[in-house]
């Protein structure tokens, strides 16, 4: 199979580079905060079991104790209303979970504007620039990794809500039903918006995507070491039977 020799021999000589897009997932994870009448989920945690002790002499090991969408994690189609009877994460076509990823990176205007919503038009620029949508992921770039060690600047919320930035209500319905996408990635602690619970439909990404049975990818890092186009990206969800999502590795294959 000379296509996969090639391919380790790239890796070990370093003319494709491993990038890890996952962010470390610990009880410091940043995780959504949903406003009340609303459910919440937990964060991450550990729970020893033993570790060379009474309780195990030769051997450590915990329990873990996490929501499916904490850390870097996939949303599956039936997460939404508009999927319910779509695929859950464990159904997920494991031949999805190879696939290229271009990168939009509106770092800048994102810094100018935590609540900078993507549109059409910044896409179509995008494409004019960088050729059409792949059949694979777009990556959403924010610049909104470097904030994610810290949960309060992560979900940056004030008094009318948080303000992080996603993508423009006609902009996610395009995208997911008007081209070949296989899903959204982004930086933040969701495929929405800060304020999507505002907008008409409310969260939209996950309400067109999802809808579409296509895939949302969360808490992603690194996006600025990845091309514009030409890598690949491959998601490894848990097959959780049943399960809307999973906290998964993320990594991109990159030429250099
Ligand atoms: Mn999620």
């Amino acid at each position: 199979m000379p296509l996969l020799t090639d391919l380790l021999d790239a890796l070990s000589g370093g003319q494709v580079e491993i990038v890890d897009l996952t962010a470390p997932l610990s009880a410091d994870t940043p995780i959504l905060q949903l406003p009340p009448p609303f459910a919440n989920t937990i964060p991450f945690s550990l729970e020893l079991i033993s570790r060379y002790d009474a309780d195990g002499p030769a051997w450590y090991w915990n329990n873990i104790h996490t929501g499916e969408h904490t850390g870097t994690h996939v949303d599956a189609p039936v997460h939404w209303a508009s999927g319910k009877d779509k695929a859950d994460v464990s159904q997920l076509p494991l031949g999805n979970m190879v696939a290229p990823a271009v990168v939009v990176d509106m770092s800048a205007r994102a810094a100018e504007n935590p609540d900078f919503l993507l549109s059409i038009e910044d896409v179509k620029e995008w494409e004019a620039a960088n050729g059409s949508l792949p059949a694979g992921w777009l990556l959403l770039r924010t610049g909104w990794d470097e904030r994610s060690t810290d949960a309060a600047r992560f979900l940056n919320a004030d008094e009318t809500g948080p303000h992080t930035p996603g993508i423009a209500p006609e902009c996610a319905r395009w995208l997911a039903e008007d081209t070949p996408l296989l899903g959204l990635g982004v930086e933040t602690v969701g495929t929405d918006a800060g304020a999507a619970h505002g907008f008409e439909p409310a969260f939209p990404c996950h309400h067109y995507f999802l809808g579409a049975g296509k895939m949302g990818l969360t808490q992603l890092r690194n996006l600025a070491s990845l091309p514009p186009t030409g890598a690949v990206l491959v998601v490894s969800p848990l097959p959780i039977i049943g399960g809307s999502g999973s906290p998964a590795r993320v990594y991109a294959l990159v030429e250099r």
